[in-house]
This record gives C-alpha cells, sequence and structure tokens, in this order.
C-alpha cells in the first residue's frame, strides 16, 4: 500500500450502547491502530431513523479516505438493518454481507468474504488441515455463518451437511463429521456424541454466561472450576462456545473458546479492508 501513499481505511458504524457491540467495536478499532489503518468510529445516536443512517452511509461510501465499511449488527429495532446493508457500496463491504459480495461467494468469484467463515478456512490452511474430499457438518444456518461457511467448505471441495434447529438426529449427523463447524448460539450444546474420533472441531459459538450456576455446571469436575468460579465472581460473566469444553477429547484439534475462532474474524476484517482498498486503488 506505500504505493498509494496512504494506509487503508476503515469506517466501523456503531449505533446505541450495546456492551457486546461495542466491545466488538473497540477491538476492530484496536486492530487498525496495531496494523497502522485509518480507522474512522462513527457513533451516531441511538435514535436515528433508518433515513438518516442511509444519509450516513452515502457520505462513507464518498469518502476517499475510507475503503471498508461496516456497519456493527445488531441495530436498533426501528432501523432497516437490511437497507443499510444494502447501501453499502458493494466496494466497500468490509464484512461481506451486501448481496453483491453474498453472489460472488455462491459464484466463486473473489470479493470480500464474511469474516468469520473467511477465519476458519484460513485456521483450516494454516494448520494443514485437509478440506478436499472430507465430510464437513455445518451446525447452523445464518446468513454471517452458516451460509457462508457452507459455502466456502464446498468451494474447498468438502461434501458438505448444513444442519439447523429442524435437523433430525443432529448428533448422529455431526459423529460422521470430519470437520464440525458449531455456530447456533447455545452454550455447550455441542456433546461428546456429536463428535467422531480424530474429528476437527470449530467452536465458532460465543455465549456470555450470567449465571453463576450455570458456569459451575458446564465445568463441573474441571481442575480449574475453582479458578473459573472466583474468575465469574469479579466479571460477573463468564465465555463459553456451542461445543461443550469438557467434552472434546475425542477430537484431533478444537478451537477453544474464547481465543479461537474470535481473533480470526477480526484479522479477516483487516485483510477484507486492505484487500478492498488494493482493488480501489487497481493495486490488486
Ligand atoms: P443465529 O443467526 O442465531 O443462527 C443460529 C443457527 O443455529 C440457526 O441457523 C439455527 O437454526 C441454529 N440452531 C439454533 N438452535 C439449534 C438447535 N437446537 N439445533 C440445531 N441448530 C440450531 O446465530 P449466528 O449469528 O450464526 O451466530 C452463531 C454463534 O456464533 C453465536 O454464538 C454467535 O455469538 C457466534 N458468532 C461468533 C463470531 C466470532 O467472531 N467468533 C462471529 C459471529 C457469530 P434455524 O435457522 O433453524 O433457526
Amino acid at each position: 500500500m506505500a504505493e498509494a501513499g496512504r494506509p487503508p481505511g476503515l469506517a466501523v458504524v456503531l449505533v446505541g450502547s450495546d456492551p457486546a457491540s461495542q466491545i466488538y467495536v473497540r477491538n476492530k478499532v484496536k486492530a487498525c491502530q496495531t496494523l497502522g489503518l485509518h480507522s474512522v468510529e462513527v457513533t451516531p445516536p441511538p435514535g436515528i431513523t433508518t433515513e438518516e443512517l442511509l444519509g450516513l452511509v452515502g457520505k462513507l461510501n464518498h469518502d476517499p479516505a475510507v475503503d471498508g465499511i461496516l456497519v456493527q449488527m445488531p441495530l436498533p429495532k426501528h432501523v432497516d438493518s437490511r437497507r443499510i446493508l444494502e447501501a453499502i457500496s458493494p466496494e466497500k463491504d468490509a464484512d461481506g454481507f451486501h448481496p453483491i459480495s453474498v453472489g460472488r461467494l455462491v459464484a466463486n468469484l473473489p470479493g470480500p468474504r464474511a469474516c468469520t467463515p473467511a477465519g476458519v478456512m484460513e485456521m483450516l490452511r494454516r494448520h494443514e488441515i485437509a478440506v478436499a474430499g472430507k465430510h464437513a457438518v455445518v451446525i447452523g444456518r445464518s446468513d454471517i455463518v452458516g451460509k457462508p461457511m457452507s459455502l466456502l467448505l464446498l468451494h474447498a471441495h468438502a461434501t458438505v451437511t448444513i444442519c439447523h434447529s429442524k435437523t433430525p438426529d443432529l448428533a448422529e449427523t455431526c459423529s460422521r463429521a470430519d470437520i464440525l463447524v458449531a455456530a447456533i448460539g447455545r452454550p455447550a450444546f455441542v456433546r461428546r456424541d456429536f463428535i467422531k474420533p480424530g474429528a476437527t472441531v470449530i467452536d465458532v459459538g460465543i455465549n456470555r454466561l450470567t449465571d453463576r450456576s450455570e458456569v459451575a455446571g458446564v465445568w463441573a469436575g474441571a481442575e480449574d472450576l475453582t479458578a473459573r468460579l472466583e474468575d465469574f465472581d469479579r466479571k460477573h460473566n463468564a465465555l463459553v462456545g456451542d461445543v461443550h469444553p469438557l467434552e472434546v477429547e475425542a477430537a484431533s484439534a478444537f478451537t477453544p473458546v474464547p481465543g479461537g475462532v474470535g481473533p480470526l474474524t477480526i484479522a479477516m476484517l483487516m485483510s477484507n479492508t486492505v484487500s478492498l482498498a488494493e482493488r480501489r486503488l487497481n493495486l490488486a
């Protein structure tokens, strides 16, 4: 990017004061600072209307210092999220959620990919975990994780099964997976009987437990239970993934929560921003 004479720029729009969203945005801005990317944090008031937010996105679309735009979800209920996501210029779609980016993903054409699934693929690649010819099972079919995850695995030549809340015999289906991806949003939901011996288990879930007895239940019998409960007593919450952290012993590889997929998501957001900047400047 030195040829451009300026760093790649990411604009992050955060409406409202959802504590989890604030942490995510803070981490994204911090990552930009660490890597020397230009970042703009836009924090309109919680009462902003859809029309006003559309105006704001329009301005960012025309800002020459901004290469990537991310609108942190969820937006307040009175705002039409779909219209906002579609208003982001596809050339600046840092999250890969615009319908044009989704179409490019389906067609396996270059373009920004949804960051969490892209991070999972990067992790598999770097750990030299073979995907081609493997059976991958993805639990979850959301637009931001499950669907793009399934398509990326398919493009990498896995045979992909997509599961959701209406899938019968879920544990049995999962127990046939060489690569199991859990993106459900239910704490410690994937148990021992879901996991084929030797499988790679990717836990995308980030669930915040706020009930001490739930924490004690998940980590019952763990060596560090006391330390975990003391930590809970200090912070009044604890994070757990969608996979039961004490029941993954049969897996050959497993991503912990926190610290597994989460940091990769931010890394891929940075990567998307740099790629968008290169494309805008015809450097790619
Ligand atoms: P979501 O939009 O709520 O989707 C959840 C999916 O799980 C849905 O497809 C749902 O099925 C399915 N599901 C729910 N209960 C189920 C059950 N009992 N059996 C089988 N499938 C079930 O969630 P999301 O946005 O994809 O996020 C999933 C998880 O990933 C959450 O914990 C979220 O916090 C986490 N996440 C992490 C990152 C990261 O950076 N690590 C990024 C994004 C999300 P239906 O479609 O049938 O309802």
